[in-house]
């Protein structure tokens, strides 16, 4: 089976590329376009493999997608690539309309092209997988959860250009018969992170002895879910899940963002003491994101009851294999501090 995963370069897709060529037999093309985020050195332990290959290219550039689809002749697409942390979006809202909405509909329109020839029985396997984000449900009140069924109310920038997104799926699959599938999965964690993002910003700020900021009081929570897991659950969805269907995807897993800094602080603690104090005393309160949403919780009852899927991690697991990985990984996170982004606080607002 030949596979193209758009945005391969990134945090899930590399866990996912490790995944497949680890534990499956499929062929692996990774499109990326290696923007900021993008970062081939996740990809060291598949990089040698003959059924891996990387092509950099951007998912909105139809010549360059309809070329590779016509070389490779995937039988699925799993599309990652996206613009995908809020607090950029707040800062560069047209850079996330046109990667994840034009580039979504570029892919799409490239993936149906390349489909609507294909002969019958390789039409009938082929699948367009789509993978997005619970945040397109918007945000909750302290009780209830998001099903698959939750009306769409995104607030953020990023989450409703994943929202327009998934329409502009839904709606190939409808109109054309196009096979997709989609996933709304909670918030990931796990090695390869960039350290932009909550979890892997807070060790890597710990271990330089600066700030650990948390936005307003953080009690906004959410629904935290191991990349791995993730992973696995993705190809579970592109062998056993029904074209046309969406399916939620969480560990049940809730935590306020000052419950995660200081379960982060307690493991630092233990496996790399400070010479005197806490890592907790490095805890900054800082200025609320705009707009931002209070909890996220899901409901992954569908993908559990119906495809056979369990995450391996729970949270206590999960974080510290993390930080552990962290500590045992400056050679992937160093660099990236040192020349593309040091902690400095994103998401002001439009300047
Ligand atoms: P990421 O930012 O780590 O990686 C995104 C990847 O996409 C990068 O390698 C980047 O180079 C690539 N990319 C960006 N624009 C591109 C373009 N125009 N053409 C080709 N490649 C491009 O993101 P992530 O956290 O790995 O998320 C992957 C997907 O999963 C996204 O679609 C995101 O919305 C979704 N998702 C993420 C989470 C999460 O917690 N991180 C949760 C649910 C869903």
């Amino acid at each position: 089976m030949k596979i193209i995963v758009t945005g391969g370069a990134g945090f899930i897709g590399s866990a996912l590329i490790r995944f497949l060529i680890r534990e499956t037999d499929c062929e692996v093309c990774n499109l990326d376009k290696l923007t900021y985020a993008g970062n081939p050195e996740s990809l060291k332990e598949v990089s040698d493999s003959e059924r891996y290959r990387f092509e950099q290219l951007d998912i909105c550039d139809t010549t360059g997608v309809v070329g590779l689809f016509n070389e490779i002749r995937p039988d699925a697409v799993m599309h990652l690539a996206a613009e995908s942390h809020v607090d950029r979006s707040i800062d560069k809202p047209l850079e996330f309309v046109q990667t994840n909405v034009m580039g979504t509909a570029n892919l799409l329109q490239c993936a149906l092209a390349y489909w609507q020839v294909l002969p019958e029985e390789r039409k009938k396997g082929f699948r367009f997988q789509h993978i997005s984000t619970d945040e397109v449900y918007g945000s909750l009140g302290k009780e209830g959860l998001f099903e698959e069924t939750t009306p769409y109310d995104p607030k953020s920038p990023y989450s409703a250009s994943k929202a327009a997104s998934d329409h502009l799926v839904r709606a190939w699959g409808h109109t054309f018969g196009l096979p997709v599938l989609l996933s709304n999965c909670s918030n990931n964690y796990g090695p390869y992170h960039f350290p932009e993002k909550l979890i892997p910003l807070v060790i890597l700020n710990a271990l330089d002895g600066k700030a650990l900021p948390i936005y307003g009081k953080g009690d906004n929570i959410r629904d935290w879910l191991y990349v791995e897991d993730h992973a696995r659950a993705l190809w579970l969805i592109n062998r056993k899940g029904v074209p046309g269907e969406t399916y939620n995807i969480g560990g049940r897993n809730e935590r306020t963002n000052l419950e995660v800094v200081q379960t982060i602080c307690r493991i630092l603690d233990e496996l790399r003491p400070k010479t005197s104090g806490s890592y907790a005393d490095q805890i900054t309160f800082v200025a609320d994101r705009p707009g931002h949403d209070r909890r996220y919780a899901i409901n992954a009852d569908k993908l559990r009851r119906e495809l056979g899927w369990e995450p391996k991690e729970d949270f206590d697991s999960g974080i510290r294999h993390t930080v552990e990985w962290y500590l045992n990984n400056d050679w992937w996170w160093r660099p990236i501090r040192e020349r593309k982004y040091a902690g400095e606080r994103l998401g002001k607002g439009v300047k």
